[in-house]
């Protein structure tokens, strides 16, 4: 059956208890000393909850003979070509309450891919006619385009990755599989005789009048592209394969969308910018981004290329010649104490939580600081107020670091960043900045890196892992992650593996034990400079007061680790059992992207608490949603429309898609908003967002409340709470006053004057 490389196939929780190298550190980004831990003939505890599959190996389970393997189509409307069905945004969403709080977790996490990397946005919805209500029921599936009624997207069983939920997201936005193009014959071979009789209408193409490919290539990297081993009868035989070999291992991917996808989905749309990248610069530009260096500080950053061996980027590190290039501030000339300042240039947030996420290497003395600050508007419209944010010392660690520094930004700013030389005479270099992302997304709770992958892919065998500190989340949870660099014993070869555990902390008396409904979040991070083309790889999972072990005499697993966990010399703490993904990547993808920049592996780890997600659905207007009508694609008909094959949806689907929803209780926990983070409190919201300022008053947020700033004239002035109340200027009524008085009097002057000339 099908299998897609690059994505484990083997969905394995892995629980076992054997003492690990760790290192008890507690920060919230690490660089790892290499200590691996061989695993022994320990009692192995791991239990496999089956396998992690793709889209059409789900539905095929599930009995599902979809158009294209999960589109959904309606009996007339064809949406890529048709500009009434595209979206218009924030796309009105509801949150079923039948899906898993997992799938909740992960469909958020999806709204934010497409907020960062596109305009596209999502809001709760509000009673409009056009909305997509994400349901779980049978299989992952998605309709094409806006049908203008309310239409499902089902995150069915093993569909809550982030990944799947984006391209059935992608189907919706209106896309077709990528396979399914004109001219993909000149691309990949599709081996009819190894697919599965009756399925072979999901390799049909369609011509320019039902799908366009928006003037883009071909791409083997789309997230909308089949696996090799889609809908086959032999599960070791492909049923594509590419022209140009190297792509047969990358079609398929299940990582995130694709530079072209991109580029698609930002011309059907006509995006322009996306929501939550603010800033991002990799100095490869001369004008490097619009930065500017201080006028009143002592000395210069320097724009430096990767032409000296010690001097290289991280960017390209310093593999072309003729680019490479960086900032770069000098501490081994001058004297101590000198500093030079390098500034962004005005931004503007939407949201009240950044995260500046950038590169840095200190080479001087250990007394070298480096700091990041921000310059605030002052209220009165000048960006000048200052304020230090973070403090990185110079260590005798040369290597390129990742940082991320939280902002919590609420009008214009500049970020600025702030090098100081502590020891010109014994510095031998200075510091180093580049790649600088700015995004309005929280930063994540733990950072990990790898240093040496290379070396540590290649002399460790399947089994060994390396266990990350103990990070903690925002409410003071110890987590951190289990790496296995070539799988577990029971994975298959070339894969690495990645698990999450707790640690017990400094906190945990009084927090609450077992910790359930916390989403699990482990990244891999693309290493690449631009945020938008990162394809990291993000695995999730949320915990429960199911997920029990025998191992602990069938506690819940996510109990206080001293009582559930084993006891960790090198942390001096205790640790929990580990839950995660044997295959959780191929080391052939893992090579390919910017995984292993600069030879380490940077992992991010995050513990969100998804608790106000377990009750999140609304009631939907009374009208039905679009289940009538549609239909199943028959293998022979090529065409959509019309089909010699048709069969109702109701027949095939679980019987909560045929039946009008439920009703509904209205819920007081609300959906997300647009722009809006589901985890984000309340605080976060803009109270001046609508404006509620009338007669054009400015609305300035004080404290979390809405203070209008009303316009004032020369005439007239505004005033009220809200602006509502309209005045005449002091000054100005004396003046009418006097006029109307004197007019009057005129007036009467003239009357006067008239009725005396008339009785003469
Ligand atoms: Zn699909």
């Amino acid at each position: 059956m099908a299998r897609r490389f690059g994505r484990s196939s083997s969905f394995a929780i892995m629980l076992w208890m054997q003492p690990a190298c760790l290192l008890s550190l507690i920060f919230s980004a690490h660089i790892a000393a290499v200590s691996i831990k061989h695993l022994l003939n320990g009692p192995d505890h791991d239990i496999d909850v089956g396998e992690q599959k793709d889209i059409f190996e789900i539905n095929l389970a599930a009995g599902l003979n979809l158009f294209q393997g999960d589109i959904l189509l309606p009996r007339t409307r064809n949406a890529m070509r048709d500009p009434t069905s595209r979206w218009k945004f924030p796309i009105p969403y509801i949150l079923a309450d039948n899906l898993e709080l997992n799938a909740k977790g992960a469909i958020l996490h999806a709204f934010e891919m497409f907020r960062l990397k596109s305009c596209v946005d999502f809001k709760p919805y509000e009673g409009e006619s056009s909305y997509i209500i994400f349901q779980k029921l049978s299989g992952c599936w998605s309709m094409i385009g806006d049908q203008q009624v309310g239409q499902n997207i089902s995150i069915g069983e093993r569909c809550d990755f982030k990944a799947t939920i984006e391209h059935e997201i992608l189907h919706a936005l209106g896309f077709f599989h990528e396979q399914s193009r004109t001219d993909r014959d000149d691309y990949v071979n599709i081996w009819w005789d190894q697919i599965i009789t009756d399925y072979e209408h999901n390799f049909n193409t369609y011509d320019d009048n039902i799908i366009t490919d928006l003037n883009t290539p071909y791409d083997y990297e789309s997230l909308m592209h089949y696996g090799p081993f889609s809908f086959n009868k032999n599960e070791s035989i492909p049923t594509i394969t590419t022209k140009i070999p190297e792509f047969n291992t990358i079609i398929g991917q299940f990582l995130d969308f694709s530079a072209i996808d991109l580029i698609r989905l930002n011309r059907m749309y006509n995006c322009t910018a996306t929501h939550t990248l603010l800033d991002h610069c990799d100095f490869e530009k001369t004008n490097i981004c619009g930065m500017i260096q201080g006028t009143r500080d002592d000395a210069d950053w320097a724009h430096g290329d990767s032409s000296q061996p010690e001097q290289v980027d991280h960017t390209l590190v310093g593999q072309c010649k003729g680019a490479g290039y960086f900032m770069f501030f000098n501490t081994s000339l001058g004297v101590r104490g000198e500093a030079a300042l390098l500034e962004s240039r005005i931004l503007y947030p939407k949201r009240k939580q950044q995260c500046l996420q950038f590169f840095y290497k200190m080479t001087g003395s250990p007394a070298d600081r480096f700091e990041v600050w921000v310059r605030r508007d002052d209220n009165s419209g000048k960006v000048r107020q200052l304020a230090k944010i973070q403090t990185f010392q110079g260590d005798s660690d040369h290597n390129w670091k990742i940082a991320h520094v939280t902002l919590n930004e609420e009008k214009k700013f500049r970020y600025v960043f702030l090098g100081t030389k502590g020891d010109p005479v014994n510095s031998g270099g200075g510091i180093y900045l580049d790649d600088i992302s700015l995004t309005e997304t929280p930063c994540p709770a733990g950072v990990w890196t790898i240093r040496n992958i290379s070396q540590i892919l290649e002399n460790t065998v399947k089994g060994d892992k390396l266990v990350s500190p103990r990070f903690y989340n925002s409410e003071g949870y110890g987590v951190g992650v289990t790496l296995y660099p070539n799988g577990r014993i029971t994975s298959n070869s070339g894969f690495l593996g990645l698990a999450f555990h707790l640690y017990s902390g400094d906190n945990d008396v009084i927090l609450e034990w077992p910790v359930e409904n916390r989403q699990a979040i482990m990244t891999i991070l693309d290493q690449e400079a631009d945020a938008r083309n990162r394809m990291s790889l993000t695995l999730m999972f949320t915990t429960s007061k199911d997920q029990t072990s025998s191992a602990i005499n069938g506690s819940v697993i996510w109990d206080r680790p001293s009582k559930v966990g084993v006891y960790d010399k090198d942390c001096d703490c205790f640790r929990s059992l580990d839950w995660g993904w044997g295959q959780a990547i191929s080391h052939q993808l893992l090579k390919r992207r910017n995984f292993l920049k600069d030879d380490s592996l940077i992992i991010f780890v995050d513990f969100k608490d998804l608790t106000h997600l377990n009750r999140t659905e609304v009631p939907a207007s009374a009208r039905s949603m679009m289940t009538r009508g549609l239909l199943l694609q028959g293998q022979e008909s090529p065409a959509l429309g019309e089909s010699s094959r048709k069969a109702m949806v109701e027949e095939s689907l679980p019987s909560s898609l045929g039946q009008r929803h439920p009703r509904r209780q209205k819920r007081s926990v609300e959906n997300t908003g647009p722009m809006e983070d589901h985890n984000w409190p309340q605080y976060f919201r803009d109270p001046c967002d609508p404006n509620p300022c009338q007669n054009e008053g400015t609305c300035v947020n004080v404290k979390g409340m809405a203070s209008c700033r009303c316009v004032s004239g020369h005439a007239f002035f505004y005033a009220g709470e809200r602006c509502q109340a309209v005045h005449v200027h002091g000054s100005l009524l004396g003046l009418l006053i006097g006029c109307i008085a004197g007019l009057i009097f005129l007036t009467f002057v003239t009357f006067s004057n008239t009725y005396r000339k008339l009785q003469q």
